[in-house]
């Protein structure tokens, strides 16, 4: 009697504890959706300003950085970038697009994103705080698992 109690317990939490992963799935899945229509958004934009197109467009969970093109011109976005204000979305996009022409943080490199962000220095000073500020924060910790 008393041990199946216990069974029946252990039953309820296991499935509270996958339901909560499901959920976290759900909300990542989610976010993902949303962030990638705002990127497209962007993309078509600042892609006809720079003329070039990015290869393919990955959104993923990375652990220490926005965003990465690599020489193939695909771009790896953060999932968390979702978090972001709208401008440094624009700002991070703009950045791994200028990527494409330029793959290094050169005078010219930087002479590219000026043209569309001439406020980046405020922006990459602003990337830092929402680094801090999303990477601890409680939800989109449970979201990217811990
Ligand atoms: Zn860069």
């Amino acid at each position: 009697m008393k041990i199946s109690r216990y069974i029946v317990f252990i039953v309820f939490l296991l499935g509270c504890i996958i339901s909560q992963a499901q959920g976290s799935a759900d909300k990542l899945k989610q976010k993902e959706r949303e962030l990638k229509k705002k990127i497209d958004n962007i993309i078509e934009k600042r892609a006809g300003e720079i003329g070039k197109k990015p290869n393919k467009v990955f959104i993923r969970v990375q652990r220490n950085k926005w965003g990465s093109c690599s020489s193939k011109g695909n771009l790896s976005l953060n999932i968390t970038l979702a978090a972001l204000p709208e401008e440094l979305l624009d700002y991070v996009i703009t950045h791994e697009l200028a990527h494409l022409l330029e793959l290094n943080h050169s005078k010219r490199f930087w002479k590219l994103v000026a043209k569309a962000h001439p406020d980046y220095k405020k922006k990459r000073d602003g990337l830092k705080l929402w680094w801090v500020i999303v990477n601890n924060n409680e939800l989109w910790k449970k979201i990217l698992g811990g």
